[in-house]
This record gives structure tokens, sequence and C-alpha cells, in this order.
């Protein structure tokens, strides 16, 4: 399913398993109580140093608390369940469109105009954008016209083409990045998360540490939305959780003086992969936009090629009213990817084909629930299958 997040390590690569589910919580937890080893955090050296501005006392190191699990890894279920977890977030969008489709083209002898209104309504109403739409239409006619659609089947495979066209599309568009285009001898990753608030950032980072952690990598999150308090309390629950150590500072503290101490401790650590949470909102959209690409600029000028990876976090509930903040971050950041969080929430599951096609970005991972192991990696087929079988 490509469903992996790979580092590249000469010519090979490192899965570090994202297509396989952790295991099963209530285990997880049994395990933690028998095994009562707690992690060291090696001492870091006193930050402070006088750039990036901002550096105040106070900032601290939160080590993992998590007990440092000795019992044989957990097997990984199979795809399969992962796969029947997909489909089930995207059920709703399924029945939304799929079982629309269904209706509109039942009992109908051919397929005519009215059938492709009404299929144009069915597609508009999964919010797969009326540009797409209108172009799925167009094909579909000029098909009906050449007598070459003739089955509910065929109409379907028509549309899953076409969607699957888009999403492939922006899958090599330019911008994009991953784990397997940057050497390993490159550390830590840095992966920075951005979005606005109440998208899923922050659960989104949990997901991602334990999952990459529970890889075997060393990873380090950056608490570096300081303009709410509570993010960064939030932050640390996932990072207690993951065994993750997490970088923070007072409220109020420069993010990016927050981001430089992350990156010297990532260092010390030889952290494999830092990833860095971000405000999603500050006095004004000017100042959130500044401060972003002040850090961008601190993280480049600490590690060779840093933010390596600049990921969007997009609520598939919010549709395409999201569209338009995405664009201001696209435009002041760079972004390199998409997280599309909360498919598991709406039945208007098409809004990946919109966004993808609009921005001409990837979506790299989506979010198909609030638990640990409720992130997939974005696989184009495996999305538009579950949209329609
Ligand atoms: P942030 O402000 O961008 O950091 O957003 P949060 O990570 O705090 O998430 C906001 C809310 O969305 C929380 O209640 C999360 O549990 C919820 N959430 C995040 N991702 C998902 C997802 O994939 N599915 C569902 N159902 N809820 C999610
Ligand atoms: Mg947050």
């Amino acid at each position: 399913m490509g469903l992996f997040w790979k580092r590249k390590s000469g010519s090979d690569f490192i899965s570090l398993g994202l297509n396989t589910p952790l295991e099963v919580e209530t285990r997880a937890e049994e395990e933690e109580k028998q095994v009562e080893t707690p992690v060291e955090s090696p001492p870091l050296p006193v930050s402070g140093l006088g750039e990036p501005a901002g550096v105040t006392a106070g900032e601290r190191v939160v080590p993992a608390q998590a007990p440092v699990r000795t019992a044989e890894p957990p097997q990984p279920l199979e795809d399969e369940s992962f796969l029947r977890r997909f489909r089930r977030a995207v059920a709703a969008t399924r029945e939304n469109l799929a079982s629309r489709i269904e209706d509109v083209v039942k009992g109908e002898k051919q397929i005519d105009a009215s059938t492709l209104d009404e299929l144009e309504e069915a597609l508009i109403g999964a919010d797969i954008g009326i540009q797409t739409t209108l172009e799925i239409i167009q094909d579909v006619r000029r098909q009906v016209d050449r007598q070459t659609l003739k089955s509910v089947d065929e109409l379907k495979g028509a549309i899953k083409r076409h969607l699957l066209e888009i999403l492939d599309r922006a899958r090599n568009a330019r911008g994009v990045a991953s784990e397997t285009t940057v050497p390993e001898t490159v550390r830590p990753y840095v992966m920075m998360i951005v979005g606005v608030n109440g998208t899923g950032k922050t659960t989104t980072i949990g997901k991602l540490a334990q999952r990459i952690k529970s890889e075997g990598n060393e990873v380090l999150i950056c608490a570096a939305d300081t303009f709410r308090a509570a993010a960064s309390d939030q932050l640390a629950i996932w990072a207690e959780r993951a065994g993750v150590p997490l970088i923070q500072q007072r409220q109020g503290t420069d993010p990016a003086a927050v981001l430089f101490d992350a990156l010297k401790a990532a260092r010390a650590r030889n952290t494999d992969v830092l990833i860095v949470d971000t405000a999603g909102r500050l006095h004004n959209k000017a100042n959130l936009m500044a401060e972003l690409v002040k850090m961008k600029r601190i993280a480049s000028r600490e590690v060779p090629g840093a933010p390596h990876e600049t990921l969007l976090v997009l609520d598939a509930v919010t549709g395409q009213n999201g569209l338009s903040q995405a664009r201001e971050f696209l435009k002041a950041t760079g972004v390199t990817g998409l997280v599309l969080t909360k498919l598991d929430g709406t039945a208007k599951g098409g809004i990946a084909v919109a966004i993808a096609k609009e921005l001409d970005l990837p979506i790299r991972y989506c979010g198909i629930g609030e638990k640990a192991d409720d992130l997939v990696v974005f696989d184009p087929k495996t999305y538009v299958d579950g949209l329609f079988d």
C-alpha cells in the first residue's frame, strides 16, 4: 500500500512501519505497569545562549516519563486491520458518494442528462470540488455519447480513475518532501507542523512521535506554540504517553528560541527526528507568518536543509473553508505536504481530492480518529477504493 515512513540509508530504506498499527492499547498499559525502569535522559547543556533573542531562564526539558519497554516488541497486526479502520473512517463519505451514485443509476436503462445532473450533485455533496466535478461530468458525458460507459461499475471506474489521477499528480508536485529524500547522515530530520488552531496539529504530533519512536528511532518534540499556555501542557501529555522528551519554555517565549534549544538538544542527544509544534494563531496573521519564517531560518542555519518537511494540517470537517487558510500558510512557509485530519468525522471526505488539486500538494498523512494509532500514511489508491468499494 505504500504506507511507510522511510529514511534513506545508503541504498536501503528503513521502514518506520507507519502502516502497521501499534499494539492494542490495553496491552501497552499492562506492559508499562510491569516494566518499571524509567528512562534517564542524558543531561542537556544549559541553553540560553545569546541567540536567537528571547531565550529566558525557565526553559525546561521534560524527560520522557514512560518506562523502557524491555519486553518483546509487539507484533504488528496485519495491514488488513489498518485497511479496515481506514475504510471505517471513510464509511460516511462512501455512503454519501458511492451509494448515491448507485441510487442515481439504479433502474435507469441508460445514463442520460438527468442522471448526470444527479451525479454532479453527489460529487459536489462529497466536497470533491466544483472544478473536479465538472471535469468528471464532462468526461462521463463524452463517454456516454460514445456509448463506452454502460454500467454503474464502469461509471464508478471512470470517476475513480479521474480522482486517482489528481491525487497522483499532487504526489509528484514540485516542492514535495519526505524522509526518503534526506540521507540518514543529516540529523535530526526536522518536521515542522503548521496550521490553524483546532485542526489537529498537536494530536498529529503525538501520533507521529509515538509511531516513529516505536520503530526504534530517537524522537524529540519541540513545543514552539508558546502563545497559548495550554498548548504546551497538551503536548506534554502526548510526549509522556509516547515516551518522547519534550523541549518547552515559559508561555510567551520567542518560539524561535525554543526551536533553537530543541535543535541543540537534538544534536546533543543524537536525535533522529525532531518534530516541531507551532502556534496556529497570534495577535495577527502577519505576526504568525513572520514567526514561522523566522523559525525556518533558524532551523536551516542549524541543520542542513531543515526543516526537511513542513506539514500543513487541515481539518477535513471544515472542508472548503480550510482552503483559504491553507493558502496563507503556503505563501509564508513553503509547505511540503499536507496532513488531513478528522477524515473519520465527515461524510465529505472527497475534500482530500479538492485539497490536493487546489494546493497542488500531496496529502502525506491522514487522521482517522483521536487515538495514538489513528494516523495513516495517505495512499491515493486505498483512499479512492475506500470511497467506492
Ligand atoms: P491543534 O490546535 O491544531 O493543535 O489541534 P489539536 O491537536 O489540539 O486537536 C483539536 C481537536 O481535534 C482535539 O479534540 C483532537 O482530539 C481532535 N482531533 C485531532 N485529530 C483528529 C482526527 O483525526 N480525528 C478526530 N475525530 N479528531 C481529531
Ligand atoms: Mg496545538
